[in-house]
């Protein structure tokens, strides 16, 4: 193999776009769909490129790429969220975009799949230069996006405050509010009581009926946490509060730490802010990220970012239950390992599903002007992401196939269903 085709070859490998239509088609193949219904459904529906100029604070324009990708919305308006990161692609955003058209369908909501990204570090903009680039952002695409059209959401370091300017802006655009045009905003302004920790805590209940089904008691079961960001901040802080799970490793992209006698996380947390990393908390051993994912716990969550287990770490993973709370964690080889293995894997479009699953309930909430207490919040999501994992067990055990693979048929199934119906193909 020539060094280019090596490239080539590596590419294709970690492409996450190339691994959603691999998916995809296998999933294809396995429900014979209809060949037409497999080509509308492999691909974007729509893509938006644009270049945001950006007045920066020492007055000169700089020019950021961003992309807001419509995968499909066949079941409703399409959903997801926007990345601001400096290694954003669009192809990504291609990927990302399909997994959320899954993840809508899986939890039976009425909407589609879409996600967004701006190539930036907002680790390096001031607090004027971001507000200028979320805005022009919207201002951009603002024809594109709308509550009955597609409704962004926050997704890696985009939050509440990015929410209310995008709002804000598009609202202006429109001459009139439109709280529902975005999800994960303040509560002042249109927010839900719990979208803020929905992702891990939707997760944690299907993490709560995977445990019932491979007999693990949560109370005092080893997790460790690959990505100690929002998600994986409130996946390790409500393991513990919840289900009395010991939190006994953790790592951001600096690194991880470990105490087998478990960590608090309230207090690494508290940490982080203060030095920027979860290295060198008082107390903890210092490990790799790649050691992390070998640790003997109970269950693994990666809760960060695509392709961490891989063909080459797989082998060595030891835990029972790996859920994935970040998008694209694990490699289709992996999959393979881990099925072999016998691990029980909670794939990320239904694990990481609570988010959307509350973003959902705040358009409702928006729709309606009225809103829910907190309890109120939960239970629905409860109630939903708890059917969800037991239609997809339920279709693993009957078709005797991997947990993701099950998760990929229930949902492919609604979207072909409803393409059929709606007379696309
Ligand atoms: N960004 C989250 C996700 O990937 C939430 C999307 C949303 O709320 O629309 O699921």
């Amino acid at each position: 193999m020539s060094p280019n085709q090596m490239k080539d070859q590596k590419q294709i490998n970690t492409s996450p776009f190339e691994i959603a239509q691999k998916q995809c088609d296998s999933c294809a193949e396995f429900l014979n769909l209809d060949p037409n219904i497999h080509a509308i459904i492999r691909v974007p529906k729509r893509e938006i490129h644009v270049s945001i100029p950006v007045r920066m604070d020492n007055g000169a324009i700089k020019i950021f790429q961003g992309f807001r990708v419509v995968h499909n919305d066949v079941l409703g308006p399409a959903k997801g969220g926007i990345r601001f990161h400096p290694d954003e692609t669009i192809d990504t955003v291609r990927a990302l975009a399909t997994w959320m058209t899954w993840k809508s369908s899986l939890l039976n909501l009425p909407l589609g799949g879409a996600k967004g990204g701006v190539i930036c570090n907002p680790k390096e903009l001031s607090m004027g230069e971001l507000e200028r680039l979320s805005r022009g952002y919207i201002s951009s695409l603002w024809q594109f996006v709308g509550p009955e059209v597609d409704v962004p959401a926050p997704d890696v370091y985009t939050n509440p405050q990015i929410m209310a300017w995008m709002m804000d802006e598009y609202s202006k655009l429109a001459g009139k509010n439109q709280f529902g045009v975005i999800t994960g905003k303040p509560l002042l302004l249109g927010g839900s009581l719990g979208r803020n920790d929905a992702t891990a805590r939707g997760g944690l209940y299907v993490l709560r009926e995977a445990a019932k089904v491979c007999s693990l008691e949560l109370n005092g079961a080893s997790l460790a946490v690959q990505g100690f960001g929002n998600v994986g901040y409130h996946v390790a802080s409500l393991a513990s509060s919840l289900f009395g799970c010991k939190i006994t490793a953790v790592s951001d992209s600096k690194g991880g730490i470990y105490k087998k006698e478990g960590l608090d996380p309230r207090s690494i947390h508290e940490h982080k802010l203060k030095t920027g990393s979860v290295i060198n908390y008082p107390g903890s051993e210092a490990i790799s990220n790649e050691e992390l994912l070998g640790l003997d716990v109970d269950v693994i969550c990666p809760c960060a970012l695509e392709n961490i287990i891989t063909e080459k770490n797989a082998p060595r993973i030891k835990a029972a239950i790996v859920a994935e709370f970040a998008n694209g964690p694990t490699t289709p080889g992996a999959d393979d390992i881990l099925y072999q293995k016998g691990v029980h894997l909670l794939p990320d479009f239904l694990c990481n599903a609570g988010g959307v699953t509350v973003s959902y309930f705040e358009m409702v909430q928006n729709f309606s002007m009225y809103y829910w207490d907190e309890k109120e919040v939960h239970e629905r999501l409860d109630k939903k992401i708890t059917a969800a994992y037991h239609s997809v067990l339920n279709t693993s055990k009957e078709y005797k196939i991997n947990m993701r693979q099950a998760a990929y048929a229930v949902s492919v199934k609604r979207v072909a269903d409803a393409i059929k119906l709606r007379g696309w193909a």
